[in-house]
């Protein structure tokens, strides 16, 4: 198999695992207790940067430990619902996901939610 073949299988499972964990993060972080949810949701996001940063290739090509992949995936989940509750949403893989309107993510028409544009605007 080629190498973009092995990126665009990885992708696809990655991003049908992301929608079905984002949204169960997302749960957790509205079940933290209202006054703690911005800083752990600010935790989350940071954690995340540092590890797709030291470690994001073993998304793509496993860990040597076990855990170690799902870890790294927990932790982009972790982040991704983090952003997600940012006015506007966050776009990955060619999906924005939405805490408020799209928490599974939805098909990237621009940059950010669009529902939040349209809010906004109205
Ligand atoms: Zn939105």
């Amino acid at each position: 198999m080629s190498e973009a073949a092995d990126v665009e299988r990885v992708r696809a499972h990655m991003l049908t695992c992301l929608q079905a964990a984002v949204p169960l993060w997302l749960a957790e972080l509205n079940s933290t207790p209202e006054f703690a949810r911005v800083g752990v949701a600010e935790s989350w996001a940071e954690h995340a940067g540092e590890q797709i940063a030291a470690q994001g290739d073993i998304l793509m090509y496993g860990g040597g430990k076990k855990g170690e992949t799902a870890a790294v995936f927990n932790a982009l989940a972790r982040g991704l619902a983090a952003m997600s509750t940012k006015p506007g949403g966050v776009l990955f893989l060619d999906l924005v996901w939405c805490a408020t309107h799209s928490p599974g993510g939805a098909p990237a028409e621009q940059q950010v939610c669009k529902s939040c544009l349209e809010a906004e605007a109205a």
